[in-house]
């Protein structure tokens, strides 16, 4: 196993704090869209995992859209007429507007005001706000203390550039035994928000490291772009292979302590709609599975009609269900290790199911074979009881007619489909089932 692909787990159950760390890392970075902030993250990524940068420039036509400037932020702030600062991008990326473009003004409260951004609802918090297609500036700031600003001239610097760049992604290709590719995408274009985009690029950068060191039949290809100008620029770079995806998953906002909620694929009767569907079914925990809707992170994108792939949401709470989402209460506070080792588990149960089904046909399908003469009711551990073993061997016996996939089996038996892989195992092993062609 080379270095890149190291997992970060040392010892067993370390991996929710591995990555609770790698969130507090990235979690003072200035990301956006663009700039220096995503660079700077995928080179943290790029210790743990081998990740490929690419940088498109400014002006590349994406379908419909348009690379943007790159915009980069040294300083902001808004000073009162005694020169302390009263908003001040260093305590908090998320007090600037992103994208806003440079400025240098003394003007009135009343002025100012026009560029303030806060939320009456929830008046402790600074909200998130970007301007990414209207060139203005702003900043953001708990309502209570927009409220307390005394009226007078304020001082404004945004020190910041919005010029010809690029846009930087990163993507690591893992071979499999088949060309056939599973994506796995998160975004990583949030500034200080944990759970909105820190959560999935924390699970996915764990889950590529596991998936790196074992064998693979799947091929995998893992996405750590800019939210929607980045999945569209991934597409129109793209076009000619992603034919090749035949499962894929959007991981965000996993972090939380909410229940996990698949949204299934534009198609809703994917693969891995049925595999997610699958797990979640036998696993202790409450979950949604709810319908693909166009709103959302880049599923909207890979599900677009032009391309419509096989690709679902995994996380827990729901964009804009929270009430922390999209505010500076989406901290380090708002996450858990168990959390995120949870969905990490649950997206590794998930890849199990893909690798795993395959159809077998039963070589010995003129009435029951006997079992105990072969020794199968001993060949099998798992947790499950005896009775539950025999149960998975049949049912694999009886619908392994090459049509019904071991989830098929899985799905009508209502075993886990852990069981049913096992159970298949074995009686492949002594010679009763065969690989479907
Ligand atoms: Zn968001």
């Amino acid at each position: 196993m080379s270095a890149a692909s190291r997992p970060s787990r040392t010892v067993d159950g370390d991996v929710g704090a591995a990555m609770y760390a790698l969130v507090t890392e990235l979690y003072p970075i200035c990301r956006s869209i663009t700039g220096d902030g995503v660079r700077e993250t995928l080179e943290i990524l790029r210790k743990r995992i081998a990740l490929d940068v690419h940088e498109v420039p400014t002006g590349t036509p994406v379908f419909d859209w348009t690379v943007p400037k790159e915009w980069n932020v040294r300083d902001a702030y808004v000073a009162a007429a005694d020169g302390r600062r009263v908003i001040d991008f260093n305590r908090s990326n998320l007090h600037l507007l992103g994208y806003s473009i440079p400025v240098r003004q003394r003007m009135p409260l009343t002025r100012l005001r026009e560029h303030l951004f806060s939320r009456p609802d929830f008046p402790e918090a600074i909200p998130y706000r970007t301007s990414y297609y209207r060139e203005t500036w702003g900043f953001c700031l708990p309502h209570r203390e927009l409220e307390a600003l005394p009226e007078g001239e304020y001082d404004v610097v945004v020190d910041s550039t919005l010029e010809p760049g690029s846009l930087t992604y990163g993507e690591w290709y893992i071979p499999g035994d088949e060309d056939d590719e599973v994506l796995l995408s998160c975004h990583v274009c949030h500034p200080s928000l944990c759970n909105d985009n820190l959560s999935g690029i924390a699970v996915l950068t764990e889950l590529a490291g596991l998936l790196a060191s074992r064998p693979r039949r799947y091929s995998y290809r893992l996405l750590f772009i800019p939210g929607t100008i980045g999945s569209i620029t991934w597409l129109a770079r793209n076009e000619a292979h992603v034919g090749r995806i035949k499962h894929g998953l959007v991981v965000t906002g996993v972090g939380d302590a909410g229940p996990f909620t698949y949204k299934r694929s534009r198609r809703g009767d994917a693969e891995i709609d049925r595999a997610a569907a699958h797990v979640l079914r036998h696993a202790a925990a409450a979950h949604r599975v709810v319908d693909f809707s166009p709103y959302g992170y880049d599923e909207r994108q890979y599900c677009s009609p032009g391309f419509d792939l096989p690709v679902g949401c995994f996380m827990r709470t729901p964009h804009g269900e929270y009430r922390e989402y999209h505010t500076s209460a989406d901290n380090l506070g708002f996450v858990t290790p168990t959390a995120l080792e949870e969905a990490l588990r649950t997206c590794q149960a998930i890849v199990e199911v893909l690798e795993g089904n395959v159809a077998y046909v039963n070589q010995s399908p003129k009435c029951e074979p006997q079992l105990g003469k072969r020794g199968l009711y001993r060949a099998l551990g798992g947790g499950l009881d005896g009775a539950s073993r025999e149960m998975a061997m049949l049912w694999v016996l009886n619908l392994s007619d090459g049509r019904h996939t071991l989830l098929d089996i899985a799905e009508r038996s209502g075993l886990p489909f852990p069981a049913v892989r096992e159970a298949a195992t074995a009686l492949a092993e002594h010679g009763l089932l065969k690989r479907a062609a």
